[in-house]
Parts: C-alpha cells; sequence; structure tokens
C-alpha cells in the first residue's frame, strides 16, 4: 500500500520570527522634523531630472543617503523635456516644510489617534503565523484523531489590538464593546450612501407607507445561487454598496439568470449557469446521450427545482414546520434510500466513457427537502463530503480529505441586505443566527454549533417582512443562508476607511519595451469613474526603475508634479500629503499623468528595477488609511532591497526530477507583505515579463497580505496581442469589480469539528480569523477539517463563514454564509456523499503545500496515494459483493481521472519543459482560484465547434448559445474533419484539423481553405452567418462566466502551439506520463497489492 499521503501538511513557511512595524527604516524615525533634507529647487525645472534631495546630515546618514544626484546623467538618460513640459514648476516651499514621513506618524486625518499609530500598534504577528498555515498536527486522514487543533499562534499573541475589535467577534449586543478607543462614533462617520436601500429594513423604524420588504426579488423557483432566477435589482448595489461601475461579472450571472431555465439545486457551477436540456432533464435524459454512470450521478439531483430563498411569508413552512423549527432528529434521511445510484459500482478498467457531456454538478447534501432548499450555493461553500463522517475514525477510513472550499465575495445577483441595529447571534460561541438553528420557542434559540440556549431579543420578534410580531423563525436572517449585515458602529473600530487606490508601476527600459504601460494608463483613463468607491476616493500613483519616482497631484497644481527620490536605501516620501489625493477634486490632474506617462519614460535607458524600495515607499504612503496596491513589475528585481538573482536553469525546465526553487529565496517580500496586512493594505501583483522573475519570491507580497497574482508570461503590446487583450480585459474587470477593504473572515464550525490548515492568499490573525486588508469577488479559499469529538448525537452539522469588511462606500458590512450537513455513521454512506471535484480542489492546494515544503515528487506521490488509499478502502470495506476489475463508487468514478489531470497539470507536471515561473504561478492558481475555475484549469473542456446546431441551445436575451457536448481529453476525439474548442480557464485553443469542413472555414473563419488559416489568430472574425454566430456565442459565453479573459488561440494542425493544444489531451500516453488506461492499471496493481 502507499506510503507517502498527505501526512504532513505543515504550512509553506520557514516560521521565522516576524517582526512588525517601522523597524526596516529606522533611520526615518530618527530623522528629526524639518532637517531631513531639503530641496534642490532648479530654477528651470527639467521634468526628467531628479528632484535632488540634500543629505540631512553626515552624523544620521554615514553613507550619504540623500546625496543628491548630478541632474546630468539622469537626464542624459531621459528624452529631452517636451515642449510641454509636465513639470513646469518646482513648487518651491512645498518640501523642506516636512518632516519626512514615516508610517508611525498619526495622520490628523481619517485615523483617530488611537486607532492603532502604525509605528508602534501594529501587533507584531505571532512568530509561527507568518506562514498563515497550520503548524499543528499535520495528519488529516491518515493520521489518528489528535487533540484539539493547535492553533498556530499563542492566542494571547495573537489579539492585536486592531484586529480584536473590528474582527468578525466583535462585541455584540449582551457584550458591550470592550474597547472602543479608536471608533469615532457614527455621527462623525460618513453617512451611509444609502441609508435606507429597497433592500434593507430598519425593524427599529417606525412602520409606515406600505410594508419595508426585505426581498423585493421576490425569489422565483430556481437553483440556489444566481441561476434560475430573473435578474432582480442587484441587491448589494441598491444598497449602496457594489461598485458605480458596470459589473460586468454581475451582468452576466443576470444575463444568465434572466434564461436559464429553472434546474436542480446545486447543480449549476459558476462558470456553467446553465445546462443543456439533455442534462437539465435528468428526470428523463435522451437515453442515447447519457451514459449509464452519468444518469447515476444526476440521481441525487432530480428533486427538481427548488427556491434558493424562502419567499418570506410566502408558500415556506409555516410555524411549526419551517426549518429552523426542525429538531435535528427529523433533519436526517436515510441515505441509502435516496442515493443509491452514488454508490453504484463502476468498473472502471471497462467503462470508458465517465465524462458528463455537460460540466459536472456539485453534489446535493442528503438533507430533508426543507432544509436542502434553505442550503448555502455550492457556488459559495462546498464541502468535499457532503455526509460528515461521525468519528474520525470513519474518516480515517474513507482516506478522503476533509475540507471546506469558499467562494465567500462571490458576485451575487440577489443577495438580501438587512439593517438592524441588533445583529443576533449566539452568546457563547458568536454565530450568526442562521436558517439552521432551532426555536425551542418563540422566545428562546438554540445554537447549530455549540448548542447553547439563547434569547430571542425583543427586536427580533417583529417580522418586518410580513409586519407581524411574535414570527421570529420568519425573519430573513432564518430564511436565509447568505446574507448580508449593514454593521453597527460597535463592528468598526475607526471610521470605515476610504477606498484608496495607489498605483506602482515599473517605468523601467524594459517594462517600457514590452508597451504595457500606456495600455495600463489607457484602461485607468476609460475606467477611472467606475473605480469603485465614493466621494472620498484616493488615488496616487509610484513609478520606478533604479529610482522612486512620486507624482503631486495636490489640487491646485496646473500639472502633476514628478519628484524623484534617488536614494533607494532609505526611502521617504518627499510630500506625503500631496501623493495621495481625492480622486473627485484631482481628477484632471489625475488624467493628465496618465496622458503624459506613457511619453515620459518612452526612450528610457534605465534597466535596473528598485522594486523593494517602491514597495517600501508604497506601504508607507498606504499606511495611514490602508488601502489597494496594484504594482506591475516586467522583470527580475535587482537593485537595492528585495534584489534577487535567476534561480532557473532553463535546462532543467523539462527534468523528470524534483524541481528546485519553488520556495522563496528571500523573506523581504514576505515580511513586508505582513507589514501590509498590519496596516489594512493588499498588494496585487501584475508580473509581465519574458523573463524569469521568480515568482515564487515576489507573489509573496500578494499572498501574505491577500492580494491577487496576475502573470502574462512573454508580454509584449506588437508581439503578443492576445496577451495584450487579456492584459485589457483583466485589468478592466479588477478596476471596476467590487472590493471590501479593511476585511477579516472568519470560519465556525460545529462543535466536534476543527478546523486548520487555510488555503488562498490571506494572513491568519488567529485561529479561525483570516485577515484579508482587501477582499475581492474572484478569490477562493478552502480549509481542512478533522473531527475532534464524536458526533454520536447529532444528525447534521452547520459551518459558517462570516465576512466582515468595509464597501468602497465606507460601510460596515457582514456577509454570513451557513452550510448545513448531515453525519453518517457508515463508511458507504460518506462515499456516497463524496464531492468529487472540491476533493480534487482540496488535495490541490494540499499538494502546492507540499511541493513547497517537501518536494514535487513527494506530492505527486501523495496524489496518487489518494486515489489509490479511498479506492482500496472503498473496496475492503464499502463493498458488500466483491468482483475482479478497479471499483469506484458512481460519485467518484472521475476521481482517478482528477488525479492524473493534476499530474499532468503544470503546476505538478514533470518531464515537459515547463517555465519555473510558469510552475509557480498555476501553483498560485490552484490555491486562489475558486473551485469552479481551479476545475477548468485541472480539467480542461474540450467541444466540437463544426457541427454546432442550435438543437439544446440557451436562450440568454437575444442570444442563443450552442451547448456542445463535453469530450474526452484525448485525440480519439479529434477529427482531421473537424474544428476542436480546448478551453483550459486561462487559455483556450480552438484546433483546426487539416482536412476540415469547408463549410467552417469559410463561414466561420473567413478562408478559403485550410491553407489560407493564417499562422497567428487570435480573433474570430466577425462574420454575418449562422455558423460565426453560433461560434462566437458559444467562444464570448464561455468567456463571460469567468472573472479573468482566458485568451484564444486558432491553431492549425502544424501550428507551434499544437504541443500546448496536445499536453491537455490528459487521457492519452506521453513520453514523461501515463495514459488514463496506464493510470488506472497502476492505481489498481497497487490496490490489489
Ligand atoms: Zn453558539
Amino acid at each position: 500500500m502507499s506510503t507517502a499521503g498527505f501526512n504532513s501538511q505543515n504550512g509553506t513557511g520557514t516560521g521565522q520570527t516576524y517582526t512588525n512595524g517601522p523597524s526596516q527604516n529606522p533611520v526615518a524615525l530618527q530623522q528629526p522634523s524639518g532637517v531631513g533634507y531639503s530641496v534642490n529647487h532648479q530654477p528651470a525645472y527639467n521634468q526628467m531630472q531628479a528632484k535632488v534631495l540634500a543629505p540631512p546630515g553626515p552624523a544620521l546618514y554615514p553613507s550619504g543617503p540623500y546625496q543628491p544626484v548630478p541632474p546630468g546623467p539622469q537626464v542624459g538618460s531621459y528624452p529631452p523635456a517636451p515642449a510641454q513640459p509636465l513639470l513646469p514648476r518646482p513648487q518651491i516651499g512645498i518640501l523642506p516644510s516636512h518632516t519626512p514621513p514615516q508610517s508611525a506618524s498619526p495622520s490628523p486625518g481619517p485615523r483617530p489617534a488611537q486607532a492603532t499609530p502604525p509605528a508602534q500598534a501594529t501587533p507584531p504577528p505571532p512568530a509561527v503565523t507568518s506562514t498563515s498555515y497550520y503548524t499543528g498536527p499535520p495528519a488529516w486522514q491518515y493520521a489518528a484523531p489528535r487533540g484539539p487543533a493547535p492553533n498556530h499562534v499563542n492566542p494571547a499573541a495573537a489579539a492585536p489590538p486592531l484586529m480584536s475589535h473590528s474582527s468578525a467577534q466583535p462585541p455584540g449586543p449582551g457584550a458591550p464593546p470592550t474597547s472602543i478607543h479608536g471608533f469615532t462614533q457614527p455621527g462623525s462617520a460618513p453617512p451611509p450612501m444609502n441609508p435606507l436601500p429597497p433592500h434593507t429594513y430598519q425593524p427599529n423604524r417606525p412602520a409606515y407607507g406600505p410594508p419595508p420588504t426585505m426581498k423585493p426579488t421576490a425569489p422565483p423557483a430556481g437553483p440556489p445561487g444566481t441561476t434560475g432566477t430573473p435578474p432582480p435589482p442587484k441587491a448589494d448595489d441598491v444598497a449602496g454598496n457594489g461598485p458605480q461601475a458596470p459589473n460586468s461579472y454581475n451582468h452576466v450571472d443576470n444575463r444568465m439568470a434572466g434564461a436559464a431555465p429553472p434546474g436542480p439545486p446545486g447543480r449549476h457551477l459558476g462558470h456553467y449557469p446553465s445546462l443543456p436540456p439533455g442534462y437539465q432533464n435528468t428526470s428523463a435524459p435522451p437515453p442515447s446521450s447519457l451514459h449509464p454512470a452519468l444518469q447515476a450521478a444526476t440521481q441525487p439531483y432530480t428533486q427538481g427545482p427548488q427556491p434558493y430563498q424562502q419567499q418570506p411569508g410566502g408558500p415556506g413552512p409555516g410555524p411549526g414546520a419551517g426549518p429552523a423549527q426542525l429538531s435535528p432528529s427529523m433533519a436526517a434521511m436515510s441515505l441509502q434510500s435516496s442515493t443509491p445510484e452514488a454508490l453504484r459500482v463502476v468498473n472502471l478498467l471497462q467503462e470508458r466513457n465517465l465524462l458528463p457531456p455537460a460540466p459536472v454538478p456539485a453534489p446535493t447534501p442528503c438533507l430533508t427537502q426543507d432544509l436542502q432548499k434553505l442550503n448555502c450555493s455550492p457556488e459559495v461553500f462546498r464541502c468535499t463530503l457532503t455526509s460528515i463522517p461521525q468519528t474520525q475514525s470513519v474518516l480515517n477510513k474513507a482516506k478522503l480529505p476533509l475540507g471546506l472550499l469558499l467562494h465567500p465575495f462571490k458576485d451575487l445577483s440577489q443577495l438580501p441586505v438587512v439593517t438592524s441595529s441588533t445583529i443576533v447571534r449566539c452568546r457563547s460561541c458568536r454565530t450568526y443566527i442562521n436558517p439552521f438553528v432551532s426555536f425551542l420557542d418563540q422566545r428562546r434559540w438554540k445554537c447549530n454549533l455549540c448548542y447553547r440556549v439563547n434569547d430571542v431579543p425583543e427586536e427580533f420578534m417583529y417580522n418586518p417582512v410580513s409586519r407581524s410580531y411574535g414570527e421570529p423563525h420568519k425573519r430573513p436572517e432564518v430564511q436565509n443562508a447568505t446574507i448580508e449585515f449593514i454593521a453597527p458602529s460597535e463592528y468598526m473600530l475607526r471610521p470605515p476607511q476610504p477606498a484608496v487606490y495607489l498605483f506602482v508601476l515599473d517605468v523601467s527600459h524594459n517594462a517600457v519595451e514590452t508597451g504595457y504601460l500606456s495600455v495600463f494608463c489607457q484602461s485607468l483613463l476609460d475606467n477611472i469613474s467606475a473605480l469603485p468607491g465614493d466621494s472620498r476616493t484616493k488615488v496616487g500613483f509610484i513609478t520606478f526603475d533604479s529610482t522612486i519616482h512620486f507624482y503631486n497631484l495636490q489640487e491646485g497644481l496646473s500639472q502633476p508634479q514628478m519628484l524623484i527620490v534617488s536614494d533607494i536605501e532609505d526611502i521617504f516620501l518627499p510630500t506625503p500629503d500631496s501623493l495621495l489625493v481625492n480622486l473627485n477634486e484631482c481628477k484632471e490632474l489625475v488624467q493628465d499623468l496618465l496622458k503624459s506617462l506613457p511619453n515620459l519614460f518612452e526612450k528610457t535607458m534605465e534597466t535596473q528595477s528598485a522594486l523593494g524600495s517602491a514597495l517600501q515607499a508604497a506601504f508607507k504612503l498606504l499606511s495611514p488609511t490602508g488601502g489597494r496596491m496594484s504594482v506591475f513589475q516586467t522583470q527580475l528585481p535587482n537593485l537595492g532591497v528585495g534584489a534577487l538573482q535567476s534561480r532557473e536553469d532553463p535546462n532543467q525546465r523539462a527534468s523528470a526530477k524534483d524541481v528546485q526553487h519553488l520556495s522563496p529565496a528571500t523573506d523581504f517580500y514576505k515580511k513586508l507583505a505582513l507589514d501590509c496586512s498590519g496596516q489594512q493594505v493588499a498588494v496585487d501583483l501584475f508580473l509581465l515579463s519574458a523573463q524569469y522573475c521568480d515568482l515564487a519570491t515576489l507573489g509573496c507580497i500578494s499572498r501574505y497580505s491577500a492580494g491577487s497574482v496576475y502573470y502574462y508570461p512573454s508580454y509584449h503590446h506588437q508581439h503578443n496581442p492576445a496577451q495584450v487583450e487579456r492584459f485589457q480585459r483583466d485589468l478592466k474587470r479588477y478596476l471596476t469589480r467590487k472590493i471590501g477593504f479593511e476585511a477579516v473572515m472568519r470560519i465556525r464550525c460545529t462543535k466536534g469539528l476543527s478546523i486548520h490548515t487555510f488555503h488562498g492568499n490571506f494572513f491568519v490573525r488567529s485561529t479561525d480569523l483570516l485577515s484579508l486588508p482587501n477582499v475581492n469577488p474572484d478569490a477562493g479559499f478552502a480549509v481542512q477539517m478533522s473531527i475532534e469529538e464524536n458526533l454520536d448525537d447529532m444528525q447534521v452539522v452547520s459551518f459558517q463563514a462570516a465576512l466582515l469588511y468595509t464597501s468602497s462606500k465606507g460601510e460596515r458590512r457582514i456577509r454570513v454564509h451557513t452550510m448545513c450537513l448531515p453525519v453518517v455513521s457508515s463508511l458507504s454512506d460518506v462515499f456516497a456523499g463524496a464531492d468529487v471535484q472540491a476533493i480534487t480542489g482540496l488535495l490541490a492546494c494540499m499538494a502546492v503545500d507540499r511541493s513547497v515544503t517537501s518536494s514535487l515528487s513527494d506530492a505527486r506521490d501523495a496524489m496518487t496515494n489518494a486515489a489509490i488509499d479511498s479506492l482500496s478502502s472503498y473496496r475492503q470495506s464499502a463493498l458488500t459483493i466483491q468482483q475482479p476489475g478497479l471499483l469506484a463508487p458512481a460519485c467518484l468514478r472521475l476521481f482517478p481521472l482528477y488525479i492524473l489531470a493534476l499530474l499532468k497539470q503544470k503546476a505538478f507536471r514533470t518531464g515537459t519543459s515547463t517555465r519555473l515561473d510558469e510552475r509557480v504561478f498555476a501553483m498560485y492558481q490552484l490555491k486562489y482560484q475558486p473551485l469552479a475555475f481551479a476545475m477548468l484549469m485541472i480539467h480542461p473542456a474540450l467541444y466540437r465547434l463544426d457541427d454546432l446546431s442550435d438543437e439544446g441551445a440557451l436562450n440568454i436575451g437575444e442570444r442563443t448559445i450552442p451547448q456542445p457536448r463535453v469530450l474526452q481529453l484525448s485525440v480519439e476525439k479529434l477529427s482531421r474533419e473537424g474544428a476542436f474548442l480546448l478551453d483550459a480557464g486561462l487559455v483556450m485553443y480552438l484546433w483546426i484539423g487539416r482536412n476540415c469542413h469547408q463549410n467552417f472555414l469559410s463561414q466561420v473563419l473567413g478562408v478559403s481553405s485550410y491553407a489560407a488559416v493564417p499562422e497567428k489568430l487570435y480573433l474570430l472574425p466577425e462574420l454575418d452567418t449562422a455558423e460565426s454566430q453560433r461560434t462566437r456565442a458559444f467562444v464570448s459565453w464561455l468567456r463571460d462566466q469567468r472573472p479573468f479573459f482566458p485568451s484564444l488561440h486558432i491553431i492549425r494542425d502544424e501550428s507551434q502551439l499544437k504541443p500546448h493544444f496536445l499536453q491537455n489531451m490528459i487521457e492519452d500516453r506521453t513520453e514523461s506520463a501515463l495514459s488514463y488506461y496506464e493510470f488506472l492499471l497502476h492505481l489498481q496493481q497497487q490496490i490489489s497489492k
């Protein structure tokens, strides 16, 4: 049997002590006010000239950190001043009046003096926490049950002053805030943009007029999530929170929602909200199109359409009948009777066509209908096992990982928003009241996580929906598994921060050469009014090469003023008060700057990159407020702090041996990220480069600050138009998507279960509290769980994720998701509830950690062993009748295929040439993408496009979207007469066969023959033919359903990109990897050992 499992799932970090605060720049702190530097004013100020700063004094700066830089050399490297200089005025008098700023200077502005003076109050995160991974007992399914999961944080050390108040455990109504010294009373805070949005009710308010409607968006029958229902007004936007900009992803959701026919709950992944009719009507699938295995898989979902949200006062369960009143004992059902098909035995060696024709749906937990229809959408909350084992020993036997996958800030087309002065929470464990609590009577409710009996507050007795009294179980909080609260003042430590955006731009020769700068500037110009925010929104810009350039955008200036700091060793802010400016007041200056920037550096010959210093400067600038730092980098930083050296040996890219350098070369970026996290700053990294940039090191800046990483390998404005388009589309989404600031997320689960080992981008602030300086709607998270105490008496358990954040409009909000799952005692029931995609997603996260902490080969072995062990256990312990073959329950029939896909995925593959940065990026993606998108990276979708028809098509608004069947990833499925689209998430290939039908060539590609298909083609031409419209409709529909923009490569059979296309044919054999059938034989051999 296998030996290498995921037994040591320790964090990836080295656990070194991290010290927070400004100690990295002690010089800045020592500098006496007013004498730190002065400015060499140039009467005729040359815009390209460094704003030279005189040395402050030899004693303090023996090395002359602020050495004046002779204008000569610098000017020489730049183009002569244009006729219209950017910076005509030297701004005499501004600079000397400022003390070199430092984060320790409490800004007199937005932040109350006591609310975390950055220098001292940022608590040093605990020593070990720097990994953000659990360092306690590591095992998941293989280890014996262990004691309560030790936090990798000393609780005493893990209660930073700031977070302890703004966290998801604010003092509740019954527990007055213990410290609100930093909080300014609501009156002084910016008023909510929309104090009484239509979706909001305020129980304290005297009723007048028509009853306040909780949900004007009456939830029609439809599946959970965003599909199957007509597009309602976006609740969160109506409530004044969403970005004002059209959110393309939301719109997509809405469009989908308008057209998709209602389907069973739980069947719609984020990127496939609608399925072809043949699959939706699972009760009567076309006999020929459905494999028996598929029919088996669809059986559990045949309970028919159900409303995601209960109609308050509608035909929901009446008093006494609602799930909220169900005692847990009524909640369970016989698993065997409801999901026999999930356990149907499949001999994988005999059944070849296991893929369903449409994307694999999430399994539906085996709960009573009453409970399930209230349950959280699987798009938001999924568990690897939809039936929770009663004991750790049953879990150990199943050899399947137990964990949760979350997409907590997903764009939702329906989101109930509640304003209430009293947010009802358990007095003991602080769980938010939710649909799965039980009411003992009208005055008492029992917590579903810790079982404490709580009083129902008087205010909660009034149901604003029905305007009746005495129906607490009909309150929206008890009718919606996903709900958002507008938080009262005790959930704030300080007034909610404004939206602050700082852009840090590489302007070295290499950067300018790629042409990214003009694309960025144009994109920001186009979207500047759509940046989420309000009248307080601030922006700022820093550019850098071997020096750091600031831009004074203060109101009243006639033009932006560039300030160059050439001492990168002790970085300081030249005019701290005018570098981050109010966007509304200074929009013209900002626009001027964006128009000038690309030209400004057009002819630079500066090749060096002082990224580390630029990040330090940006951190100082953002520290007083927090905010979002967007960093654009095009090369390996090679100057000053954080300078790196290439670690990649191109000759080793195709090695079958272990891959080196997956962990950071320096902890500089991680430490800075933790500093940022402490000051509510998240760093998003856009890496555009043809060269190795050491993403394994640079990525830490985003990973630990809860940022995002975007990677555009070989970006070039002329040579790589597909990347340029991707970059443009991604930027638009990035700039306009919803954003939450100063966020924390806490995940709770029913007593007996224990959460450990988080995956994603964040910093673990204490046991179960994730610090998210920013949260964005495209971020996914995963956690592993263990069973600490037997769940003997329980029929169901619950999980609750609470995300506390500040909206871009300055409202403090709490989004709460609650999921309920049944508890089972038998091993077969555990197998019956297995969610193969969630399992695969979680294993991928664990394997990334293993690759970094141990080795890639170890991670690969562990993944293979996961399949061997679970199928072996199934055979030995769950099968009643032994038979030959490689046997799997129907619900796990795709498990070996997905594991093989992971082994061939860019992140984990060996023997195939893989750039180190691309591998590391794939690893980041697997940990950070919501499951639906990660699955596309793992197991791409293949479709035949030359015979698209409207049969079974979706009708969305005016559009008709063909729904071709998903094909197995094998060249067997390709044909020279056809054209096939491979959708691998971030990239799509449309492969044209040599004998492709003439009709497709002319009607879709607009060429007369195969030979006329251009060598490089990235766009489908817009032809006025039915075939062209169908094809484009399908491709754009696929693209619309994800928040990032996949490139499209249209390739002929002899294209250079063909190997990339073929690498995705996972079921086929390659020189370095087994075919699917060979892999199955390998598994069988191991299992029968
Ligand atoms: Zn509780």
